[in-house]
């Protein structure tokens, strides 16, 4: 390792993960969610894998995020589901990026980036289901639809799919699953009737966990993220059979021996009880070691485990070895599959009350991602 750290990603993890999908998908289609760098996993080679593992398609947050994929010459169909006004439409229709919309404003300014450049924009209408989020609600719905077929028969739009996200579906059994798979039924009748439903139109709703828990929200086409990474949805249900793709691991930086009673990090937090060995760990708050995990979170070191000994700093924080030999340079692992007795991304989310989700897409940019 010729940095102080380094995200490995096992790209045979992800395509293995997404072919895992595709079986529990029954013959929909998949469009892998890479938003967030691929959820911190390296935008490009993460896509790459997604589409050698089985996905057709692939999905980003904004159209920046699409853009770097065409730029990087990734042909597949990519939708940008999360539109603001002003965005370059343009530039998005040009590199074939297909665009969602939830309201009338950002269909009527995709219909004029398509009338600028002579392109056709292949557009999903979002409904929300009960997200709460995105998507037109019920009572917008129908006039969405109307405004896409007069665009569509201006010949400035195509509609190509139909869509809504869960609010609930790493909740097993939340009622607000059946409740926004009606909605979602409702709303793809009130498309059928506008005539905005062919065939052709690609229905989507399940993320992740629906697609491992919710066999109803199928449709054309499913959009795993989360899991196509290796990390579980519904974490409760177990781990599907996934491979954790991400290895974080940072070289020891400095380790020296001291006496008991040594104030450790910032604010003195931690206080040696005995004349110890310190190691010294080149990761901070500012690549994504939450401040939070102070005191909490540990990291595989010396082949034992180690809690972060005080304060995480900006771009280091401090393990207590005890008598346990430790060498500048010696490697330790924060998280990875668990193979070898390092804790999981799922230890470190489950230890600071928050999700793998964050876990992994928070790691900074000052970690290479190493494949
Ligand atoms: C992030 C996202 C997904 C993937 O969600 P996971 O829970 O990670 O599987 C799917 N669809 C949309 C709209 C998203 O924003």
């Amino acid at each position: 390792m010729a940095t102080p750290a380094e995200a490995r990603v096992d790209l045979g993890a992800i395509r293995y993960n997404v072919a895992l999908l595709k079986e529990r998908a029954g013959g929909a289609e998949l469009m892998g969610a890479v938003k967030a760098d691929a959820y911190g996993h390296g935008l490009v080679p993460a896509a790459k894998a997604v589409l050698e593992g089985g996905a057709s398609r692939l999905g980003t947050a904004f159209v920046r995020e699409a853009l770097a994929l065409r730029e990087a010459g990734v042909t597949a169909p990519v939708l940008a589901w999360l539109l603001t006004p002003g965005e370059p439409l343009e530039r998005a229709l040009l590199a074939d990026v297909e665009l969602s919309a939830s309201s009338v404003g950002l269909l009527d300014e995709i219909a004029a980036a398509a009338r600028a450049t002579g392109r056709t924009a292949g557009v999903h209408l979002e409904a929300d289901s009960g997200m709460g989020r995105g998507g037109a609600p019920p009572t917008a719905w129908p006039g969405l639809l109307a405004r896409a077929m007069e665009l569509r028969a201006e010949g400035v739009i195509e509609v190509v799919g139909l869509w809504s996200h869960f609010a609930c579906s790493d909740i097993p059994r939340h009622p607000a699953i059946e409740q926004q798979l009606e909605t979602f039924e409702t709303a793809l009748k009130l498309a059928e009737q506008a005539g905005a439903a062919g065939s052709h139109v690609i229905r989507h709703l399940a993320n992740s966990a629906a697609i491992l828990d919710v066999p109803a929200a199928r449709f054309d086409l499913v959009r795993p993220g989360i899991a196509m990474y290796g990390l579980s949805p519904i974490p409760e249900l177990g781990d599907f059979g996934l491979r954790p793709a991400m290895t974080l691991v940072a070289k020891v930086a400095l380790v020296k021996r001291v006496p008991e009673g040594s104030g450790v990090s910032y604010g003195h937090l931690y206080v040696t009880d005995h004349e110890t060995t310190l190691g010294l760990i080149p990761l901070g708050y500012a690549d994504g070691i939450l401040r939070h995990a102070t005191g909490r979170a540990e990291v595989l070191a010396g082949g034992r485990r180690r809690k972060i000994a005080g304060r995480v700093c900006m771009d280091q924080f401090v393990i207590d070895m005890g008598d346990d030999p430790l060498s500048p340079g010696d490697e330790v692992v924060l998280f990875g599959p668990g193979d070898q007795g390092e804790p999981t991304a799922q230890e470190w989310a489950d230890t600071l009350g928050t999700i793998t989700h964050e876990i992994v897409t928070r790691i900074g940019s000052r970690v290479p991602r190493v494949y």
